[in-house]
């Protein structure tokens, strides 16, 4: 038996984050996690999926060079082996980091499946914890449509390690990770179909961006099947076949699920805290990031909450968690306003704050201001691809209440303008910013 002040359950960013600060902050903190290092985004998620996105990136640039007087108009194969297992060093490289900071911060780091076995006690690796408090920080974990034949499709945790490309692709979802790995697939030469149930992908988005994404990805190269909805998944004559509700089928060498995500709080023993998750699958947190437990023991951070499922999300819940309860900061707050997000796919699409549809919800009038056009880079190679920038804002020239962008490096553009938008500018503000040019990024300040 050993004791400790904070027990985490979960390595990955919100996990060593709390973790890193109860510890610097004094506190005596054993960490279990029972894979790699840093979690989803460092594995399986944010890190790797940009790389390939960057990856695919190559392809358009190449098609495109021909326009900017290169003669090579396309780039070679795609080794898939060589990106993956560069990959690989790097992601290899990244675990080594968390595991780095964590001990120099006099994280124990216990590599094992840590389950808490009766309150204020964990057990991992066939030795017991006792904790003052412990912290759950296992993340979420894709799920298949419930549909028969479900798993002979790919989630997202496997596109990481595939063998080799597949000739043809359905992704299934309207997603972020759906329309990212669109992109992703049909930029390393993958024949590949997005099909989601919706009219448009990323439901709850500004229908601009909505609407503007599904055109710019079909320019990418996939195709768009909206309305789509599966019905069964098999597999026949060494191919996969997904049956869609209006009868047609799809055929492809690769079907994924890329269809949400729900919490894996399985196998953490919560039951034998007393906590339980809600409906949903997820825990209900109050301020403090406390779920329950004997004396409000147990905390939870990141995609096991009904929070963004967003790495800098777990990171800032992390650290209130830790200030709070180790950093003697009882005022500290998690502020869910504002916060800025960024689907990677092929172009990019970003936003934050409100979409048209809830600021008309919430402030009546409002004022939009929209640009579409063509991004210079785009202007040679013929011009069909669009680039669009919206600001909503309070009527006459007053704060700005949401700001969405499509096009490429939007996702780069939108923090600049987050901070804009959480310091309260107002369209006047942006009015009176003087623009860099030529930049996409200028349209923010310059629209009319
Ligand atoms: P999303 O919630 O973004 O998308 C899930 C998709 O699955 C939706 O298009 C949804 O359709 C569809 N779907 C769900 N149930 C069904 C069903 N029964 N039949 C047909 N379609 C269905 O989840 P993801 O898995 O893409 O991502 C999970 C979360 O991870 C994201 O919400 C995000 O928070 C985070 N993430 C963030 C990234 C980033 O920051 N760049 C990248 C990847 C993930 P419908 O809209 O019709 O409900």
């Amino acid at each position: 038996m050993q004791n400790c002040d904070l027990f985490v359950i979960g390595g990955g960013s919100g996990g060593a984050r709390a973790a890193r600060l109860a510890a610097e902050a004094g506190a005596a903190v054993v960490l279990a996690e029972n894979r790699q290092l840093g979690g989803t985004c460092v594995n399986v998620g944010c890190v790797p999926k940009k790389l390939f996105v960057y990856a695919a990136d190559f392809s358009e640039a190449a098609a495109d060079a021909r326009a900017f007087g290169w003669t090579a108009a396309r780039p070679g194969a795609m080794e898939w082996p060589v990106l993956r297992e560069n990959k690989n060093r790097e992601i290899a490289r990244l675990n080594g980091v968390y595991k780095g900071n964590l001990e120099k911060a006099g994280v124990e780091v216990v590599q094992a499946a840590a389950r808490i076995s009766r309150p204020n006690s964990v057990v991992a690796d066939d030795r017991e914890y006792r904790a003052k408090k412990i912290l759950v920080a296992v993340g979420a974990k894709p799920v298949r449509l419930g549909i028969p034949g479900a798993e002979v499709g790919a989630v997202s945790d496997d596109m990481f390690h595939l063998e080799s490309l597949p000739r043809r692709a359905v992704v299934v979802g309207g997603g972020y990770i759906a329309l990212e790995f669109a992109g992703i697939l049909a930029g390393l030469g993958v024949e590949t179909t997005l099909c989601f149930r919706a009219d448009l992908p990323l439901r709850g988005f500004d229908h601009d961006l909505r609407r503007i994404a599904a055109g710019e990805v079909a320019k990418r190269g996939v195709r768009i099947q909206a309305g789509a909805a599966p019905a069964r998944a098999e597999e026949s004559g060494g191919e996969k076949i997904l049956s869609l509700v209006n009868g047609e089928t799809l055929a492809a060498d690769l079907i994924l699920f890329a269809t949400g995500r729900r919490p894996a709080l399985d196998d953490v023993g919560l039951e034998n805290a007393e906590v339980s998750p809600d409906q949903r699958g997820f825990l209900r947190a109050d301020e403090s990031f406390c779920v329950g437990g004997k004396g409000g023991s147990v905390y939870a951070v990141g995609d096991i909450l009904p929070t963004p499922a967003l790495t800098p999300v777990a990171i800032a819940e992390a650290a209130v968690f830790a200030a709070r309860a180790f950093g003697g900061d009882a005022a500290a707050r998690m502020d869910y306003a504002n916060i800025p997000t960024a689907i990677f796919c092929r172009p990019n699409m970003a936003s934050v704050g409100m979409t048209e549809a809830r600021a008309q919800e919430r402030h009546g009038e409002v004022d939009i201001h929209r640009a579409e056009f063509v991004a210079l880079k785009d202007s040679l190679p013929g011009a069909s691809k669009r680039t669009m920038v919206k600001l909503i804002a309070e009527k006459g020239g007053g704060r700005i209440l949401g700001a969405h962008i499509a096009g490429a490096n939007a996702g780069e553009i939108i923090q600049g303008i987050a901070v804009a938008v959480k310091m309260g500018a107002t369209k006047r503000d942006l009015d009176a910013t003087v623009g860099e040019h030529p930049t996409t990024a200028a349209e923010f300040v310059t629209l009319r």
